[in-house]
């Protein structure tokens, strides 16, 4: 059975065929740049710089492709069973992988304002899909589902109850990543009842504890902007300091959001959200660049002890995403001074973890694993489970 794979996001899409239930990846690639004076569409080394006014002209350019008889892909289009798509939030009603219908698109519609950057973008994706592939199943794989599980204790806010009923909570996001490193790692631990906690350190990062493979708490919030120190968002911060922006230094509330979302972070800690320029500048002892890596990597320790002593426990870390698998020098700061606390690292496997499959562990009882995050194979199997 074949199922495409869908990222969209407002300018771009990224796209993957698979071959389920072998997991077999048939073709990948991506559109950039959509609704630009030039577009850019590449599939392997195939590539095509033309403007693509629309997510259509992609996919059109993408069937092109699939149909192509030097290609041997697809002899027609009917041969696509189904196309997951990535949804970033599903609110409090999206719990499950969901067949998209009209009800459907519309809750998605309503969303919008908990997620206006990404939601609208998913829609066009599925929107557009639907009109190319008329055949295919859409179904749709939340960002927010895996996280459905975080109980009351950890998933309310101190805040007025009225608030909490017009779903002011905790949704948490990069679920289909967590969900995916963390079966990996109870398959690896063999317990399915593990105590578990994975960091996810991308651009945008969030840690999350799982036990039993159940989201149990994780980092991000009501928003994405809570928790880690981030690329360019600025992770936990006192309240009270965007009521002085606004109020003392007369900043509007587009200015704040602009603030803590674009402008904080490692960005505004190092003036770079690419980590391997701070990492070169650290190991030249610029002190700026020390102080940003010593910050982000504290963040997450303190994540680290408060999931452990919620959990009462810990099987397991599990580092993904860019920084979390390219990192050594994160994951040796992060894991610093915690042999007290059963983690540690060996430092030879964690300069080059995929020749140890990923276990970096040191003597102490906690496993330490690099486990490479694949969210659209997550997508993909979770498609495939809905539908077969
Ligand atoms: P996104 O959230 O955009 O998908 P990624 O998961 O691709 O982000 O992660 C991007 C981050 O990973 C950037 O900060 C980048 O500098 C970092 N990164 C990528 N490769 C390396 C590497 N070899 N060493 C350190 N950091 C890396």
């Amino acid at each position: 059975m074949k199922i495409l794979v869908f990222n969209s996001g407002s300018s771009s899409l990224k796209f993957q065929l698979f071959e389920m239930p072998e997991n077999k990846v048939i073709i990948k690639g991506l559109a950039e740049r959509i609704g630009e004076k030039q577009g850019k569409f590449k599939i392997g080394d195939w590539e095509v710089n033309k403007p693509l006014p629309t997510h259509k002209e992609a996919l059109e350019l993408l069937t092109d492709y699939l149909l192509d008889s030097d290609n041997q892909i697809i002899k027609d289009k009917k041969e696509i069973f189904a196309i997951g798509h990535r949804v970033v939030h599903g609110g409090k009603g999206f719990m499950q992988p969901t067949l998209v219908n009209a009800e459907v698109k519309d809750k998605i519609k309503e969303l919008f304002s908990l997620a206006p950057l990404h939601n609208p973008a998913n829609l066009i994706g599925i929107e557009t899909a639907e009109q190319i592939f008329p055949k295919a199943k859409q179904v749709a794989i939340f960002d927010t589902a895996f996280h459905h599980t975080i109980p009351t204790v950890n998933n309310k806010y101190a805040i007025p109850q009225k608030f909490y009923d017009e779903g002011i909570q905790k949704y948490g996001f990069h679920g289909i990543s967590h969900q995916y490193v963390s079966r990996e790692a109870i398959r690896k631990l063999g317990k399915e009842n593990a105590k578990i906690i994975t960091l996810h350190l991308g651009n945008g990062a969030s840690a999350t504890a799982v036990v039993n493979g159940k989201s149990f708490d994780t980092s991000m919030g009501f928003g994405p902007m809570n928790g880690l120190v981030m690329g360019t968002r600025s992770g936990d911060i006192d309240q009270s300091i965007i009521f002085y922006l606004l109020d003392k230094m007369g900043y509007s509330s587009e200015d704040v959001q602009l603030i803590l979302n674009k402008k904080s972070g490692m960005m505004a800690l190092a003036g770079s959200n690419d980590l391997r320029d701070i990492e070169q500048r650290a190991s030249q002892g610029d002190a700026t660049a020390i102080l940003a890596l010593d910050m982000y990597a504290n963040v997450i320790k303190k994540y680290i002890g408060s999931y452990a002593a919620q959990m009462g426990g810990l099987d397991a870390l599990v580092f993904t995403a860019g920084i979390g698998e390219n990192s050594d020098v994160i994951r040796r700061l992060v894991t610093k001074d915690m042999s007290f606390f059963g983690i540690s690292i060996d430092v030879e496997k964690n300069s080059c973890p995929k020749d140890y499959q990923g276990d970096i562990s040191g003597n102490t009882n906690t496993k330490v694993w690099v486990i490479p995050t694949n969210e659209e194979l997550e997508i993909a199997v979770q498609s495939y489970e809905l539908l077969h």
